[in-house]
């Protein structure tokens, strides 16, 4: 009797636990109809078949993103139609009937529809038709950032591979010289730090969690050098665009000063970014190289 009673308590913890990890919502019964017992909307009812709005489309069940809205297109079919996924989040199998392939979600395994290939519909020639009550809509939340922490290149590249980025760009900015040029900026007398501007999407990555990124990608101790590249131009500063970035700054600051490191990173409002070269533009990615001095540093 005792170990059955442990065995049954056992079970309730791994089964509250898996879910916990997966971050599971509560479904209605007509969600379980569809996500849990693998049905079908009615075609042209769904809330998302002719959504066009720009922003992610999640799962409905774990909150895990799925589609971006630049994949969506109009098959006229009556679901919602994309001809990719967000890299790794959709599992295809074989349908009970032997025919179709099915699509789940790779995380919590959901059911959201079934892809279909060679129809022509688009240059990927794959369309994936989706349930609207299987998704959750996010709009896309638009915000800037600038960040200063030595060779830009480095920064840039680092950045641009975080969930929830749109563009990183390097550039120049925190001087006094207009349009300055590379040169000018290496000189150090034109007082710009190389920087990069991030634009993303606030409702995909919180500004604290993209300067905490930041502050993991160089190092916020080194006073006007990070590693071999020497200069004013390499300091390390973040430029914020409004109170509220300014406060999560120095909110990181303090709580790395609590950690015990001697943070030399300054908090700049934001003055005017000025794009780099092209030739500085998508460097490492241009090179098939990895950065010389950045690299992820957990320190949060
Ligand atoms: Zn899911």
């Amino acid at each position: 009797m005792k170990k059955r009673f442990i065995l049954i308590i056992g079970t309730l913890f791994l089964i509250i636990m898996t879910s916990h990890s997966q971050n599971k919502r509560e479904l209605t019964p007509a969600e379980r109809r569809v996500i849990i017992d693998k049905g079908t909307e009615a075609p042209f009812t769904g809330k998302y078949n002719n959504n066009k709005e720009a922003g992610t489309y999640h799962c409905k069940q774990c909150n895990a993103p799925l589609y971006k809205s630049s994949d969506k297109f109009d098959s006229g079919c009556g679901w919602p139609s994309f001809d990719d996924e967000i890299k790794g989040a959709v599992t295809r199998k074989r349908d009970t009937d032997g025919q179709r392939v099915e699509i789940i979600c790779s995380n919590c395994e959901g059911h959201l529809g079934h892809v279909f290939l060679g129809e022509q519909f688009t240059k990927k020639n794959t369309r994936h038709c989706v349930n609207s009550i299987s998704l959750e809509f996010i709009p896309l939340k638009r915000e800037r950032a600038i960040f200063a922490g030595g060779c830009f290149w480095g920064v840039e590249h680092l950045i641009e591979q975080q969930w929830g980025v749109i563009s990183a760009v390097s550039g120049y900015t925190g001087g006094k010289l207009k349009n300055p040029t590379y040169e000018q900026v290496c000189s150090g007398l034109s007082g710009h730090a190389e920087a990069v501007e991030v634009v993303y999407d606030a409702n995909q990555i919180s500004y604290q969690k993209l300067a905490q990124f930041f502050m993991e990608i160089h190092d916020p101790t080194q006073v006007d050098r990070q590693g071999p590249d020497i200069g004013t131009q390499y300091r390390s500063e973040i430029f914020y665009i409004d109170d509220e970035q300014r406060k999560v700054a120095l909110d990181i600051i303090k709580r790395l000063t609590q950690k015990g490191f001697d943070v030399a990173t300054r908090v700049t409002k934001a003055q005017e970014f000025y794009k780099a070269e092209s030739y500085h533009q998508d460097y490492y990615v241009k090179k098939g190289s990895q950065p010389y001095c950045h690299s992820y540093v957990k320190r949060f």
